[in-house]
Parts: C-alpha cells; sequence; structure tokens
C-alpha cells in the first residue's frame, strides 16, 4: 500500500531520485496528469532530473509502465510540469499542482500500416489505441497505457486526494488546451477523476437537463454526432469534465451512457450530499480494467463528426 509520510510516498516499487529542476513551496490544490511522450520510465527520469540549457522540466513523480513510481521530489515543493496554464481562475498550475509523468509514448503517426512514435519506434496494434481527443481532432492513433500504470495512478490519485484534500484531478490538456494533448484519450481519465474524488467528502453535484429534450454528443460540440436518444427535461447527470461552452456528463441510471451537453441546459440541482455519495459511488464503480478496455473498445466506435444540417430543430443542441 502506498503512503505519504513528510510530503514523500513510500510503498512496494517506490523509489526516490532527486531532481534539482524545483522552486518555491507547493500548496497542492490539483493533480495534474501528464504522459512522457518518450522511450521509457529510465529516459524520462533522467531527463526531468537535467539541467538544461533551455526548457528544465520536472514533475514530483513518474509511472512506469509496470506500475513502478519513481518520487522525484517531496509533495511541498514547485516542480515545472504544468507550464502556460490555468484552471478554476488560476494561472500557472505549478505552485498549486503535483505533477505525474506516466511513461507512455503518447500520439503516433501513421507509416504504412505501422503506428509510429516522434523518436521512430513502431508499437505493435495491441499497444495502439485508435480515438478522437476530446479536444477533437479527429481519429488518431495513440500509445495504450497498461492496466498496471493506470490502476496505481488510480491509486495515486486517491492517495493525494485524500492526504492533501485536492479540488480536483485534471490532465495536463485540461490546463493548457489548445498546447497540450496528455494524458490523451488512451487515459481514463474521467473515470479515475470520478473514482478518486468519489471517495473523498466531496463528491461532485448532481445536474439536471433544463430544455424539453437535449441531444447527449460525441464531443464538446454541435458538430459532434448525437448518441441515441435526446435526454429528457429532468434528466439527472452527473459531471465528469466542466468545459467553458459544453459539459461531458455521465446519465444517471444508465452507467453506459456518457457524453458531452451544452452547459447551456442544464443546472445544478441541490441534493444532499450523502445521497451523492451513495449514487456516486453506485454509478462509478466501474472495474478500472473494465475502463480501460472500453476506453480502448470505444476508439474504432467513435461516431463520426456531422453537420449541423442533421440537428433536429426541437431538440437542443
Ligand atoms: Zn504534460
Amino acid at each position: 500500500m502506498l503512503r505519504i509520510a513528510n510530503h514523500r510516498l513510500s510503498g512496494p516499487g517506490v523509489s526516490h531520485q532527486a531532481t534539482p529542476n524545483t522552486g518555491g513551496a507547493l500548496r497542492p490544490r490539483f493533480v495534474v496528469l501528464h504522459y512522457t511522450a518518450g522511450r521509457d520510465t529510465d529516459s524520462a527520469v533522467r531527463s526531468l532530473c537535467a539541467r538544461k540549457p533551455q526548457g528544465n522540466a520536472s514533475a514530483h513523480l513518474v509511472l512506469g509502465r509496470d506500475g513502478r513510481i519513481v518520487q522525484l521530489a517531496d509533495f511541498n515543493v514547485v516542480t515545472w510540469h504544468a507550464g502556460v496554464s490555468q484552471w478554476a481562475g488560476v494561472n500557472g498550475l505549478n505552485p498549486v499542482a503535483i505533477g505525474i509523468e506516466m511513461d507512455n509514448a503518447g500520439l503516433l503517426h501513421r507509416e504504412g500500416d505501422r503506428c509510429v512514435s516522434w523518436f521512430g519506434r513502431a508499437y505493435p496494434e495491441d499497444e495502439v489505441v485508435l480515438a478522437e481527443h476530446k479536444h477533437g481532432g479527429g481519429v488518431r492513433p495513440w500509445h495504450h497505457y497498461t492496466e498496471a500504470q493506470i490502476e496505481r495512478a488510480l491509486e495515486l490519485c486517491e492517495l493525494l486526494v485524500a492526504h492533501y484534500g485536492l479540488e480536483d484531478v485534471l490532465g495536463h490538456e485540461d490546463v493548457a488546451r489548445g498546447r497540450k494533448l496528455d494524458p490523451g484519450p488512451a487515459f481514463p481519465l474521467a473515470a479515475v477523476r470520478g473514482r478518486a474524488l468519489g471517495r473523498g467528502s466531496d463528491a461532485p453535484p448532481r445536474w439536471v437537463v433544463t430544455a424539453t429534450r437535449l441531444n447527449i454528443r460525441g464531443g464538446p460540440g454541435a458538430d459532434h454526432t448525437a448518441l441515441g436518444t435526446a435526454l429528457r427535461r429532468g434528466t439527472e447527470l452527473i459531471l465528469l469534465e466542466p468545459l467553458d461552452r459544453w459539459s461531458r456528463v455521465a446519465v444517471v441510471g444508465e452507467t453506459d451512457l456518457e457524453g458531452w451537453v451544452c452547459n447551456d441546459f442544464i443546472e445544478r440541482q441541490a441534493v444532499p450530499r450523502s445521497g451523492l455519495v451513495a449514487l456516486h459511488r453506485s454509478q462509478r464503480q466501474v472495474p478500472l480494467a473494465a475502463v480501460a478496455r472500453r476506453a480502448a473498445g470505444r476508439s474504432t466506435a467513435l461516431p463520426r463528426p456531422t453537420t449541423s444540417r442533421t440537428r433536429r430543430s426541437e431538440v437542443s443542441q
């Protein structure tokens, strides 16, 4: 089991190597998850512990594909992982965020029938997830995360949320929109976030549909395909990823239905917290292995964007 004492992690598979790339006192409010876009765990640790002429980078933890963890800095010290970033009114997340770098080659590209990383390594089919990023860009190949890595990431997030009373579990892609794509669609961020936050005292609130009928879509925008039939007024939702205009939600009572709705047509519902925690647990306790498989499987079945001409006028967004 993982533990934290004096801002240092201990437990099976945990080792320490100090990075010189640190600065100032950290008051943790968030976890930010990344992929390394690199070759392997050791090269990521070397790079994050190196002083460079330009662009020194670091993080608190590196999470290997076998689940091993290297801690590079104590959790009360700022590391340099988020760069230009903003979330919840905070500009520059490094002074308030614990950074976790996960060993993963990131976005791949096709060379003939092979999927290849930016550093030229080809990955076999069973290590590639074909998926569209939640910020668009079409279906592309991404290096998959191992189940050991995903389970360990969840364990880490749960521990950090509980220990530091963190407000949220975020991806670099959330706090540096348009600039960063990590951890990307191969990582089940919404599920990890939901479970990590749900075990604490601050379960996500329930929302309701205020439009007569509201489309739930495959992506954040009216150009994304509607998933199934439109939601009726009063349908209850759990917010998974709030963005400026659209939010990713899970429909209460339909454990498999997740998608995007326009924020103009939902509103927050007051619900007793005790009920929420129970609801959250019953709704969100999906085995992570299944989540990982589903994330992988979703890839090939991703709906293609359609034009707005196909929208039904009586259905909101
Ligand atoms: Zn990153």
